[in-house]
């Protein structure tokens, strides 16, 4: 199936020509007048203009949002659930528009959009509907005549920034435990992914109270910056790139508020002799979990960019992984078909381009791709590179840096010490992957990478339920499960002698 291009007529998806900032249940024009322009990286052509905000536009927000907070924090728990429930289930009813929209601001495939992207946003703000019901406070007796309660309280106005790659994803992981723990919340969108999120904000706007959810669009420094550094925001939470979570921690650190930071990733793949010994259902898994690295077009922070082979199989399974690369069908990512898009921006186009002109400098050997990929007619200016795959060995850029493409950078190693030396051998932890058949080699390696998530025998699977953050240089803080919530409120003891 292939999904109309967004305003062409029979498309589901109309952006507006220009989006203003959504300010205390209003769209408000920015205070100065000023707008840049949105280029979609499917076709490289620009389709609406958005809010460039400043400090004004931000303040303006943040004010709407103490206004709102009162109100807000003392809903009860059981009605925040349902509006959450009531988000969920607007967006599940526009599945596809918000699927379709995010591929076109992004140029992630539509298959993995409408698959996972949008359904894991989803779920969610129904995880965070359940999580604040049940969630208890607690009593612990101090001696015969004195009892401690712990009380569950709101932070009260949080400030959330997000990067380009999940742009809704991203914004569900944030807004709903905000929401949910009773905070309003000013959400800054990335600048290169800033549409989509506008097309959520018409669908769902009118179940939330005026000021509870804000989102003021623009640049990193004209408008996550003054977000980040306001004496009026209580927690600001922060997803990018490991050099702007540091800037993040000092503008907080003025006001001393808590900071949540999921930053970058070099996450190893580790592939134990084992995965080799029968041609089975297991080594077809272990294959498909080699070539996750061009899952959303590897603009992943936990894409496995980092393969580590047990030399003894190298050969054999490089042979079927290569091959299983091979399969992996580029092209216009409103088609269903299409499993790899464009990149998210030139910008970063760039970037991957210079990393193969980087790794071929450091004498990795190119095992397929390494180039622009070019296609015909709508697409003919779009942002799209080839599957990679490069040889080489750990101390290499490629190996240590952040690339954010379809390209995984592959090594041998020689037995389990050395796999796990190579793994740690990172300025990283965020995540990481073990293929075993034995399950005591899965667990010794999966408790001794330094890295926040391992999946033993999958990759890339990200339940609501399970935390997710990072170990060193890949962040502070957890997303996702119950002690989310923690992160998003104060606990008051109320300690009481009878
Ligand atoms: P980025 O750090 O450049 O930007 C992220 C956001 O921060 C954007 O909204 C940007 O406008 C804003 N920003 C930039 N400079 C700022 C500043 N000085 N003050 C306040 N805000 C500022 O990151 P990116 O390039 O958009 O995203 C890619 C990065 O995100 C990668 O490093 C990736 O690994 C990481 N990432 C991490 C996770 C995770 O959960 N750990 C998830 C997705 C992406």
């Amino acid at each position: 199936m292939h999904y109309a291009k967004p305003g062409s007529t029979n498309s589901i998806v109309q952006f507006e020509r220009r989006y203003d900032n959504f300010i205390g249940g209003e769209w408000v024009a920015p205070a100065d007048g000023e707008y840049f322009e949105n280029v979609s990286p499917v076709d490289g052509q620009v389709f609406t203009e958005i809010a460039r905000s400043k400090e004004t536009d931000v303040d303006r927000a943040l004010d709407a949002a103490h206004e709102a907070k009162e109100a807000w924090g003392a809903t009860s728990v059981a009605d925040r659930a349902r509006i959450l429930n009531k988000i969920a289930d607007r967006m599940e009813e526009n599945l596809e528009k918000l699927a379709v929209a995010e591929t076109w601001d992004n140029g992630k495939p539509v298959r993995e959009a409408l698959a996972a992207d949008i359904p894991n946003a989803i779920d969610h703000f129904r995880y965070f509907a359940s999580a604040i019901r049940a969630q208890e406070g607690g009593i612990s007796q101090i001696d015969d005549d004195t009892v401690a309660y712990h009380f569950h309280e709101p932070l009260g106005v949080t400030g959330q920034i997000i990067p380009w790659n999940f742009p809704l994803l991203m914004m569900s992981w944030k807004v709903a435990p905000a929401l949910a723990a009773g905070n309003c919340t000013i959400l800054k969108p990335a600048e290169q992914t800033p549409a989509s999120i506008n097309i959520w904000l018409d669908l769902v706007h009118d179940l939330l109270p005026p000021g509870v959810l804000n989102v003021v669009q623009g640049f990193g420094l004209e408008a996550g910056k003054p977000l980040a550094q306001s004496d009026k925001v209580d927690k600001v939470a922060f997803t990018g790139e490991t050099t702007t979570g540091r800037m993040i921690m000092q503008y907080a650190s003025e006001n001393i508020i808590p900071v949540t930071l999921e930053l970058g990733g070099k996450s190893p793949n580790i592939f134990f002799a084992d995965v080799m010994d029968k041609d089975d259902g297991y080594l077809e898994k272990a294959v498909e979990g080699f070539v996750m690295f061009a899952l959303n077009n590897g603009e992943v922070c936990t894409c496995p960019s980092r393969a580590l082979i047990d030399e003894s199989i190298y050969d054999e399974f490089m042979e079927r992984a290569l091959k299983k690369v091979k399969e992996i069908k580029g092209g216009d990512p409103l088609d269903t078909n299409t499993m790899i898009g464009a990149q998210a921006s030139e910008e970063q186009l760039e970037k991957i381009l210079s990393y193969f002109d980087i790794a071929k400098q450091e004498g990795a050997e190119v095992i397929t791709g390494g180039n622009r990929k070019k296609y015909e007619g709508d697409q003919a200016e779009g942002y799209y590179v080839e599957p990679t795959i490069f040889k080489g060995h750990n101390k290499m850029r490629v190996f240590q840096e952040e690339i954010f493409g379809p390209v995984v950078s592959v090594t041998t190693f020689n037995g389990y010490d050395e796999a796990l030396e190579i793994a740690n051998d990172t300025l990283y932890g965020l995540g990481a992957g073990v293929w075993s058949r034995n399950t005591n080699t899965a667990y010794r390696a999966g408790r001794a990478i330094q890295s926040g998530r391992v999946w033993t025998n999958c990759f890339h699977v990200y339940p609501a339920h399970a935390a997710f953050g990072g170990y060193k240089k890949s962040g502070i803080g957890r997303e996702n499960h119950l002690m989310m919530l923690d992160h998003y409120q104060q606990t008051k003891n109320l300690l009481v002698s009878y």
